[in-house]
Order: structure tokens, then C-alpha cells, then sequence
């Protein structure tokens, strides 16, 4: 991926309608940022410290997820809080993350991000259906740093 194609062509208005739709049917919570600087530590740890940092752990059912992309380094990771990983393993994660990196070679930055924003949705629709009560506990927005 090329950092400034990423950045440029990432489709903003998309991207959080299609984190409004997936939040209508989980009280899970997803959000995406983007990091703008080039670092040598690991892509993962990284977007666990920024996932903190975001107060993501912080909800009530401990499951919201972070897609973190940086495209300076070419990498991404995805975050789970620990209410998801106690449903479900880290098999759905690699494969979403491999989808990614695939379509990102194509150049498919925007699809991509909405179709794997999708795929999380789903999975959390499963897991932590949208209840009665459900408050947007995290703003729905692409992060950047
Ligand atoms: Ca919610
Ligand atoms: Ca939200």
C-alpha cells in the first residue's frame, strides 16, 4: 500500500456510515484510525496502546474493536477488546487482516476498509446483539495522528 494513496483515497463519509450501519445491530463498538507516522515498534502493540489511549476499553460489555492502519510502515492490525476474545478466537481476526492486506495491493482502500468494518459487525451482531438500552459509546470516526 502507499501511504498517500491510503490517506487520500480513504473514503471518510463511507467508512462511518458503514460503522453507523454495523453499531445498529451490536452494542459493540468499532473505530478506525489511521497513523500518520512511520515507527519501528511493532504495528500491534502500537494500535493496543492507541486502543487504550482511546478509552476503548472502557465499555460497559468490553467489546469494542480497533482497526488500526499505518500505512507509512505498510502494516495494519486489528484490536479486540477482551469481552471478544473470550467468544471468539483469533482465526476470525487473521482472516480479516489477510483480506485486507490483499486488497490493499490491489489498491482497493476504501471497499476494503467498509467490507472488513462489515465483517466485524457481523461478528459482533452475533456475539453482542444490539440491546435496548445501547448508547453509542464511542463516537463513530476515522482517527488520525
Ligand atoms: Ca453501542
Ligand atoms: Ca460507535
Amino acid at each position: 500500500m502507499k501511504a498517500s494513496d491510503f490517506i487520500h483515497q480513504l473514503d471518510e463519509a463511507r467508512i462511518v456510515a458503514a460503522i453507523t450501519e454495523a453499531e445498529r445491530r451490536t452494542s459493540g463498538e468499532i473505530r478506525v484510525f489511521v497513523s500518520h507516522r512511520h515507527r519501528d515498534k511493532d504495528t500491534m502493540e502500537r494500535a493496543k496502546e492507541r486502543f487504550a489511549k482511546l478509552g476503548m476499553a472502557e465499555t460497559r460489555d468490553r467489546n469494542a474493536v480497533l482497526l488500526y492502519f499505518a500505512p507509512r510502515d505498510q502494516a495494519l492490525a486489528i484490536v479486540g477488546d477482551q469481552g471478544i476474545h473470550e467468544k471468539c478466537g483469533e482465526e476470525f481476526w487473521q482472516a480479516v487482516t489477510h483480506e485486507l492486506e490483499e486488497e490493499f495491493k490491489r489498491g482497493n482502500f476504501s471497499d476494503a476498509v467498509v467490507a472488513a468494518i462489515g465483517k466485524t459487525g457481523e461478528l459482533l451482531a452475533r456475539h453482542f446483539p444490539i440491546r435496548p438500552d445501547d448508547e453509542d459509546e464511542l463516537p463513530n470516526a476515522i482517527l488520525r495522528d
